[in-house]
């Protein structure tokens, strides 16, 4: 039986494209791209002259099929999405979930992936996070969906279409609050990045102000809630003490 390689791609910069995942695309017989043409040009800077098949999650069971069957008859293959690390808010969930459940061997290739680039720079609580992908374009989803992240305690990640920031800041600033601190990392690893952190309300002013803010690509990190002290209601306090008076 072959193995399946999960291949991270640049997500900017094509020298963080590690040395494994350039000798792994080599070797393998069939690549899975997200996307044929843009990954032509990444395959042809590396000189990787593998055979590439089109593949996302709208793709039909016969393409998997087919990829799986290939996996059985002993060919290694790679999945690769248009940058970053593939399943992370990209294709191959199903592949890989499918894969598995047949037994095939899936190995991945550590490499880059925005979401781990912003929060080692953020400045922000990097012992617990939460990744929630992008936000849903429409308001009233997009606020729901915050509404429940407000008593969140870890970071909260989110990607971000640079049309769309300044409305999600905006409403981000509405349901966390003013004071909550958020952090913007925006173009990592290419000519403009920036990461810079401040409140909600000034971030909000500072992309409505700067129309470079609204440019790129983007990830936004926000702070989680302060944790609360648990609150014990008065009921079960009396109880305890009841309880505690019980005791030898
Ligand atoms: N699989 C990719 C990864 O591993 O990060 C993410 C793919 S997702 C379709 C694209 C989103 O990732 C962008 O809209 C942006 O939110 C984020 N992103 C990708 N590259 C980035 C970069 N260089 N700087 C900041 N954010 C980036």
């Amino acid at each position: 039986q072959g193995t399946l390689y999960v291949v991270p791609t640049p997500i900017g910069n094509l020298a963080d494209m590690v040395p494994r995942a350039i000798q792994t695309l080599q070797s393998v017989s069939l690549i899975a791209c997200e996307d044929t043409r843009h990954s032509s040009r990444l395959l042809d800077h590396f000189n990787i002259q593998t055979r590439t098949t089109a593949y996302h999650d709208h793709s039909d069971d016969r393409k998997t099929a087919s990829l799986l069957a290939m996996l059985e008859q002993g060919e290694d293959l790679a999945l690769i999405s248009d940058a970053g690390t593939p399943l992370i808010s990209d294709p191959g969930y199903r592949l890989i979930r499918e894969a598995r459940a047949q037994g095939v061997r899936v190995v991945p290739i550590p490499g880059a992936c925005a979401v781990i680039a912003a929060l080692s720079a953020a400045g922000l609580p990097s012992d617990r996070f939460i990744f929630e992908g992008f936000l849903p374009a429409k308001a009233q989803a997009r606020r729901q969906r915050l509404e429940r992240l407000t008593t969140e305690p870890r970071t909260i990640i989110f990607y971000e279409a640079p049309h769309r920031v300044l409305e999600s800041v905006t409403a981000m600033r509405d349901v966390f609050g003013a004071e909550r601190e958020v952090v913007l990392a925006r173009e990592i690893s290419k000519a403009f990045e920036t990461i810079a952190g401040m409140s909600l309300e000034k971030m909000c002013d500072w992309i409505a102000g700067d129309s470079n803010q609204q440019r790129g690509e983007i990830v936004v990190l926000v702070r989680g809630a302060p944790e609360r002290e648990a609150v014990i209601d008065e009921g079960v306090a009396h109880t305890m003490r009841v309880l505690l008076e019980e005791l030898p």
